[in-house]
């Protein structure tokens, strides 16, 4: 309606017909983010390596192959979370096996050999499939979801296990299974890989016959018990989205208790530390994939916890590389030692200050 409108896509903040005054801070402002935003683009082509020689891996989360251009504009080192299940939601019906094998295919071949990390289907909790008529539930994030909906409907699962191993023959594809409790869904789970392995023999279609399998780290069952679930899995990445969401009993999604939900609440940290020794203890590799790991105050305690990747929107990725680049692997281990013998979130972040 003919205002002037300042939208302040940093903070949230939205500023109806601005005075002289906001014109001037914003414009300032603004002006700021863009010389930063030039100033990280440097970061592009050097390695997240910090100042002592540790090399970390940074990875771009994505949903689907919209987002490559900007995976590959960043700089990240790979995919390290490909979210499969928007392929399933702007759908009115359950994508075919040759729909999937396509969709996983393109975005292997449009790394270039670099990793691609592809979860199987986290339908449920917050992500509705109107056609598969799952029933109401009260408490949908502890009911019928992810991986529970898969071992239950083994059809619809093989299908995708199937369009994922395909789709490995075409670039470095790893499979990844979310919301995992118990062993014996990883057993399950890798039985019904190994039918589709045999399958795909059987029809003469190539796949990558090492291709790599790993677990989500994101309910506090995982966590606990992260050095057993290490013997049976390549690789754990960790969902702090959800792992925070389980471990404080607090729903991800309510406002009402928002600040409440604090990945730095020592409980939280504590699983993710548990989990990274469990998984080193086992000789693997661990990532997060979860929001946590493109937070640019938690870099160094994560580093210093041990975390081997970090997986992020994409655009997070040139300000994490630079916080990496600035750190010294020595000092972050002794802000992660001392982090996780503090009491409360409030402590711990006032440590990370000082750092
Ligand atoms: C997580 O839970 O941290 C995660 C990465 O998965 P999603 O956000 O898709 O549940
Ligand atoms: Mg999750």
């Amino acid at each position: 309606h003919g205002d002037d409108i300042i939208v302040d896509a940093l903070s949230g903040d939205v500023i109806i017909n601005p005075n002289e005054d906001d014109l001037k801070v914003y414009t300032d402002k603004r002006n700021k983010f863009l010389q930063d935003k030039e100033e990280l683009k440097k970061m592009n082509d050097k390695e997240a390596i910090t100042t002592d020689g540790h090399r970390v891996q940074l990875w771009a989360n994505i949903g689907g192959t919209k987002d490559i251009a900007g995976v590959l504009r960043n700089g990240a080192d790979g995919v390290g979370l490909y979210r499969t299940e928007f392929l399933f939601m702007d759908n009115d019906r359950l994508p075919t096996e040759e729909e999937q094998f396509y969709a996983y295919k393109e975005v292997a071949e449009s790394l270039g050999g670099k990793p691609v990390t592809i979860r199987t289907m986290d339908i449920g909790g917050d992500k509705a499939l109107p056609y598969m008529k799952l029933p109401h539930e009260e408490n949908p994030f502890l009911g019928y979801r992810a991986l529970r909906v898969c071992l239950d409907r083994k059809d619809m699962f093989k299908t995708q296990l199937r369009a994922l191993l395909r789709a490995s023959a075409f670039g470095q594809v790893k499979i990844m299974f979310p919301m995992v409790i118990d062993l014996n869904e990883v057993r399950a789970t890798k039985a019904l890989l190994e039918e589709c392995k045999a399958e795909l023999r059987a029809e003469g279609i190539s796949f990558d016959e090492h291709i790599k399998i790993g677990i989500m780290i994101e309910t506090p069952a995982a966590a606990f018990r992260a050095k057993h679930f290490a013997e049976e899995v390549d690789f754990f990445s960790i969902g702090t989205n959800d792992l925070t969401q389980y471990t404080l009993a607090v729903d991800r999604g309510n406002e009402a208790i928002s600040r409440l939900y604090d990945t730095y609440n020592p409980a939280v940290l504590e699983a993710i530390r548990l989990s990274i020794e469990g998984a080193h203890a086992a000789g693997i590799t661990i990532s997060m994939c979860g929001e946590f790991a493109g937070d640019e105050e938690a870099t160094e305690l994560l580093l210093g916890l041990g975390l081997d990747a970090f997986s992020m929107s994409a655009s997070s990725i040139p300000k994490i590389k630079k916080n990496v680049i600035a750190s010294s692997y020595a000092d972050s281990k002794v802000l992660a030692t001392e982090a996780m013998a503090l009491r409360t979130a409030a402590e711990i972040k006032e440590r990370i200050k000082k750092a």
